[in-house]
C-alpha cells in the first residue's frame, strides 16, 4: 500500500491505550487566522491487543442523531471494558457539523461525495483523504451514521451499501442483524457508492455499515434508542465489548433492499408538493405518490407522479416547496436471500 500523504496531524496516538481525545489538526490558512487549524474532534478508547471499529458521524454536517450517539458512546464507554479498539469520529466534516449544513461552507464539500479525497485539494479533499488513508486502514469495521438531513425523512434503519446478489455476503449481514435496527435494508451495488465513505472501507476490503436514522433536521427519542443499541451491539458482534453487553432487539429485524432508478420518485415539476402516501406505507406500481400544486397559478391543475415499482416507502422528502430532479420517495422491497 502506499504512503498516506496526509497533510492532517492528530493529537491523539492511535497505539496508546486507555482513554484519548483531541483533535485531527487541518491547517487551513486563511486572512483571519494566518497559521490557525480546523479542529476535528476525535476520542480513541484502547485495551490491548484486539479489533478496532471506526465509527463516524457528521459526514454530513445536519444529521444529528449519530452525532448525538457518538458524542455519548465517547463518555459513556469504558476504557477498560473493552478489548481492542474503538475510534470515535462524530463531527467528520466539522465545518459542516458546526454550520449545521449538509456540505462545508469553506469549499461547498459534499464529504460522502469526495472519497478518496485528495491530500493537496480542498478542505473536504483532506478530510476524505484522511479517513480513506489513515483511519479505515486500522479498521476492522466501519459504521457512518447517516439520516435524512435537512431534506429527507427516512424509517430509522441500519444499510450495507454495495449489495451484490451473486457474492458472499455472509458478514455484512451478520452484522446487519447484529445491529438489532427494527428495519435494516440494503443497497444494491453500482449505486455509484464509491465516493462515499463506505466505499472507502469496500475498497480496503474492511466491513461496512451505515444508518439512515430519520432526519429533517432533527433527533427522536426512537431513532437515537436504535442507533446507541446499534453501536454497542456492532461492538458485542465484533468481541470488543462482552457478550453480556448485548442490548436487546425490540423484535426481528425486517430488511429490505434498494435497488435501481424505479425505487426513486422525482419531482416532475417546479411547485408544493403534496404527499399522497407516508412513510412505511406499502404502495403499488402505478399507485400516486404526490401531486405538485402550483400556488402562482392555484386555477392550474397539479402535476401527479407515481411510483414505478411495488414497495415500502422508506424515505421521504420534507420541505414542501419543491424543483424539478428533487427526490420525492424511495422505496424499498423484502430482501429475498
Ligand atoms: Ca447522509
Amino acid at each position: 500500500m502506499p504512503t498516506s500523504r496526509t497533510r492532517i496531524i492528530p493529537e491523539v496516538d492511535f497505539a496508546r491505550n486507555g482513554r484519548q481525545h483531541g483533535f485531527l489538526r487541518l491547517f487551513h490558512s486563511v486572512h483571519s487566522s494566518a497559521y490557525g487549524f480546523i479542529p476535528i474532534p476525535i476520542v480513541v478508547l484502547k485495551n490491548g491487543d484486539g479489533p478496532t471499529a471506526l465509527f463516524v458521524s457528521g459526514t454530513h454536517g445536519d444529521e444529528y442523531e449519530g452525532q448525538v450517539a457518538l458524542c455519548n458512546l465517547a463518555k459513556s464507554l469504558d476504557p477498560a471494558r473493552i478489548q481492542g479498539r474503538v475510534i470515535i469520529l462524530p463531527a467528520a466534516n466539522f465545518p459542516a457539523a458546526v454550520a449545521g449544513r449538509r456540505t462545508s461552507p469553506i469549499d461547498e464539500g459534499n464529504l460522502n461525495r469526495l472519497f478518496p479525497g485528495d491530500p493537496d485539494g480542498t478542505v473536504t479533499q483532506q478530510i476524505a483523504y484522511y479517513i480513506e488513508h489513515e483511519l479505515i486502514p486500522l479498521a476492522d469495521l466501519v459504521c457512518d451514521l447517516h439520516s435524512g438531513g435537512s431534506s429527507l425523512m427516512y424509517v430509522p434503519a441500519v444499510l450495507v451499501g454495495g449489495y451484490r446478489r451473486d457474492a458472499d455476503m455472509t458478514r455484512q449481514l451478520a452484522a446487519l442483524q447484529a445491529f438489532a435496527s427494527p428495519l435494516a435494508y440494503v443497497v444494491e451495488a453500482n449505486q455509484g457508492g464509491d465516493r462515499t465513505l463506505s466505499g472507502g472501507a469496500i475498497r480496503h476490503d474492511v466491513l461496512a455499515l451505515g444508518t439512515e436514522l430519520g432526519g429533517s433536521g432533527h433527533v427522536t427519542r426512537a431513532a437515537l434508542r436504535i442507533a446507541e443499541r446499534g453501536v454497542n451491539n456492532l461492538l458485542v458482534h465484533l468481541g470488543i465489548l462482552p457478550d453480556t453487553a448485548r442490548l436487546a432487539p425490540d423484535g426481528p429485524t425486517r430488511t429490505l433492499e434498494v435497488g435501481g432508478a424505479d425505487y426513486y420518485v422525482y419531482t416532475p415539476e417546479n411547485g408544493l408538493f403534496e404527499p399522497l402516501v407516508e412513510l412505511g406505507d406499502m404502495v403499488h406500481a402505478g399507485q400516486p405518490a404526490a401531486r405538485i400544486h402550483f400556488p402562482e397559478t392555484p386555477w392550474a391543475d397539479p402535476v401527479t407522479a407515481s411510483f414505478a415499482r411495488d414497495g415500502f416507502v422508506l424515505c421521504k422528502r420534507m420541505p414542501g416547496r419543491t424543483m424539478r430532479g428533487d427526490c420525492l420517495f424511495h422505496l424499498g422491497t423484502d430482501l429475498a436471500v
